[in-house]
C-alpha cells in the first residue's frame, strides 16, 4: 500500500479552457527513484486509469530508458484565436514549430485560414532568414472526409504548405480515407489512446505520423514499443500535465531513436501554477533533458502546500487511487 505521505494530490487553474476544464487535477505518487505523475482524466474507469497508473510507477521506481538527446524540441499551440492574437503568441513563444488549432465550434475555414498564413508570416520572423519553420493544424476529428479534403488543401496554400494535418476526422477509417486524396501528411492523435489502437492505424495505413502520450499508453517503455511496431515517425504530446507528468513525456521524446518533429510538451504555459518551481517551460523552443532530475526530487514544501486539493478531493483521489491500484495488483 502506498503510504499517505508518498501521495500528493493537487489542483491547479487552467489559464486556457482545455476540454471544459478551468482547473485540472493529478496525483504525484512517490516511489523509490522519486515522483510520477497519475492524471486521468476523472470520467474515466478504472481500467482505463490503470494504464496511466502504470506510467506513474514507471516514473516513480526511475525505470526509464537512457537519453539519446539534449532538447526536446517544442511546438507553439495556437488556439482559434485572430490572426492578431496568434501572431502575438508565435512571438511569445520562441518556437519554430506552431499547432494551430482549425474546425473549432463556430468557427469557419476562412478564419482558419487567415490564422494559418499569420502563424507562418510569425514563425519566419520568429527563425529568421531562411531558417525553416512548420506549421501544423489540428482539427481534433471535426471534419468529415469531403470537408477535410478542401479544407486541408485551402490550409496547405494558406500556409505555404503543412508539415501535417492531425486528426483532420474522427473515425481512423476516414482518416485513411483522407489520406489517400490529399498531399498533406495525415497525423493520428486521438486515434491512438489504448494499447491496440497503433496496430489498427498501422493495418489501415491511416496515417504518416504518430502521436503518443505516455499516460494513456501507460508509461515510457510501453511507448517505445509501440513506437518501434508501428513505424511511424513519433510526436510526443502531453495530457496537459504538471511538470512531473511532462517529465514522462519528455522521458519519451528523449530517448526515441529518431525525432524529426517538434513535440507538443509545452503546455505547462497552459496551468496558473505548477508543482515545480520552475516549471517545465520551453526556452528557445526546446525543453532540456536536464528537467527529469528535478521532476524526480518532486515539489519543494512550499509547492506541495501551494497545490493541494481541497480536502473533498484529496479523499477523491485517495480512493481512486487506491480502486485503481487494486485493479492494477490484481487485488480483490
Ligand atoms: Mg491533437
Amino acid at each position: 500500500m502506498t503510504e499517505p505521505d508518498d501521495l500528493h494530490v493537487w489542483s491547479l487553474p487552467m489559464r486556457v479552457r482545455f476540454r471544459g476544464l478551468t482547473l485540472r487535477e493529478g496525483v504525484l505518487l512517490r516511489g523509490e527513484a522519486g515522483w510520477g505523475e497519475w492524471s486521468p482524466f476523472v470520467e474515466y474507469d478504472a481500467a482505463e486509469a490503470a494504464a496511466w497508473l502504470r506510467c506513474a510507477r514507471e516514473a516513480a521506481a526511475g525505470d526509464w530508458p537512457a537519453p539519446v538527446r539534449d532538447r526536446v524540441p517544442v511546438n507553439v499551440t495556437v488556439p482559434a484565436v485572430d490572426p492578431r492574437a496568434a501572431r502575438a503568441l508565435v512571438l511569445a513563444g520562441g518556437c519554430t514549430t506552431a499547432k494551430v488549432k482549425v474546425a473549432e465550434p463556430g468557427g469557419d475555414l476562412d478564419a482558419d485560414a487567415d490564422r494559418v498564413a499569420a502563424v507562418r508570416e510569425a514563425l519566419t520572423e520568429v527563425a529568421g532568414d531562411g531558417a525553416a519553420t512548420h506549421v501544423r493544424v489540428d482539427a481534433n476529428g471535426a471534419w468529415d472526409v469531403e470537408e477535410a479534403v478542401d479544407a486541408l488543401a485551402r490550409l496547405d496554400r494558406a500556409a505555404g504548405g503543412l508539415e501535417y494535418a492531425e486528426q483532420p476526422c474522427a473515425a481512423v477509417e476516414d482518416l485513411a480515407r483522407v489520406r489517400r486524396r490529399t498531399w498533406v501528411p495525415i497525423a493520428a492523435d486521438e486515434s491512438i489512446r489504448r494499447a491496440a489502437d497503433p496496430y489498427r492505424v498501422r493495418e489501415l495505413e491511416a496515417a504518416d505520423v504518430a502521436v503518443l502520450k505516455v499516460q494513456p499508453l501507460g508509461g515510457v517503455r510501453a511507448c517505445l514499443r509501440v513506437a518501434e511496431e508501428i513505424g511511424l515517425p513519433v510526436v510526443v504530446s502531453s495530457a496537459v500535465e504538471s511538470s512531473v507528468g511532462l517529465a514522462a513525456g519528455v522521458a519519451l521524446a528523449a530517448a526515441l531513436p529518431d525525432l524529426p518533429h517538434a513535440c507538443g510538451l509545452g503546455t505547462a504555459t497552459l496551468l496558473g501554477d505548477d508543482v515545480l518551481d520552475p516549471p517545465a517551460r520551453p526556452v528557445d523552443g526546446s525543453l532540456p533533458v536536464t528537467l527529469l532530475a528535478g521532476a524526480a526530487l518532486g515539489p519543494e514544501p512550499d509547492a506541495l502546500a501551494r497545490t493541494a486539493a481541497p480536502a473533498d478531493r484529496e479523499a477523491w483521489w485517495r480512493r481512486r487511487h487506491d480502486e485503481v491500484a487494486a485493479l492494477l495488483d490484481g487485488r480483490p
